[in-house]
């Protein structure tokens, strides 16, 4: 009376998460899609990667904004 429990089995409920920029399917903890190479987080109820804050472009817009007000200051408070 052999009782072969759990050979068959394998994982696969949502292993994988969805690419938001390629929508290709990319292991879920993935850090970066493996088709197009960019950065993805962590997958959402949709099984759907969220896309990572950039920091680095909130940083050239916040320059880009200063050097526009300080321009304007300068060209019109004198
Ligand atoms: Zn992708």
């Amino acid at each position: 009376m052999g009782d072969s429990v759990g050979e068959g089995r394998k994982m696969k409920s949502s292993a994988t998460k969805k690419c938001p920029y390629c929508n290709s399917h990319v292991k879920s903890d993935a850090v970066r899609c493996d088709v197009c190479r960019r950065r993805i987080g962590v997958a959402d109820a949709y099984g759907v990667a969220k896309k990572p804050v950039n920091i680095g472009s909130y940083v050239v817009a916040l320059g880009a904004v200063a050097a526009l007000v300080g321009y304007l200051i300068w060209a019109f408070g004198g």
